[in-house]
């Protein structure tokens, strides 16, 4: 593995592969995302609480996982919110003040040396590798809780809010077939 030289939070960085699994480019631009959302919304890396920031990220690539493991913002909790957007873009709210930020990764070279590029990645400043806007919507409210209601194909339960109506009949929508043509 290539050294990366004056990584600022070098233990970190080995924290998300642990968590990821293996070390990627897209994991590094997901540390970056990390480091500049605590550079603008001014918190401490180390002392992130438990749902004190709520992430929407705009893709579901490797990115994300770096995002899970130094920020407390999972899927679970509702503080990761993922739209499937195919963008390297990321907002992040902090609950306790409303400071938010939406950071969107600049167009880089790709180079076909996957240790170069990550090393490039982790090297680069963070304004070289990203923009900083302003957030495209307001913080999500808190996750609301549902009912749930029995399948009337399937017999499972289902959140009350997803189940639709069919020829009189509420499906879940693993039973509802879907009408695409307006
Ligand atoms: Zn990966
Ligand atoms: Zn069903």
């Amino acid at each position: 593995m290539i050294q990366v030289h004056q990584l600022e939070n070098e233990g970190l960085w080995y924290d998300c592969i642990t968590f990821h699994g293996h070390s990627c480019p897209g994991l590094a631009i997901g540390f970056r995302v990390v480091e500049l959302a605590a550079h603008t919304l001014d918190f401490r890396l180390e002392k992130v609480l438990d749902e004190e920031l709520v992430c929407i990220a705009e893709n579901d690539s490797c990115a994300v996982d770096a995002i899970q493991s130094l920020l407390s913002c999972t899927v679970g909790k509702g503080n990761l919110i993922l739209r499937p957007y195919g963008k390297q873009a990321y907002t992040f709210f902090n609950r306790k003040n409303g400071d938010g930020v939406r950071i969107v990764v600049r167009p880089f070279e790709r180079v076909a040396d996957r240790e170069v590029m990550i090393s490039q990645i982790l090297s680069s400043t963070l304004e070289d590798l990203m923009e900083i806007k302003t957030p495209l919507e307001a913080l999500p409210g808190e996750a609301r809780m549902f009912d749930s209601v029995l399948c009337d194909s399937c017999g499972e339960q289902c959140r009350e809010d997803k189940i639709r109506l069919q020829e009189g009949r509420r499906l879940c929508l693993t039973c509802h077939r879907p009408y695409d043509r307006g």
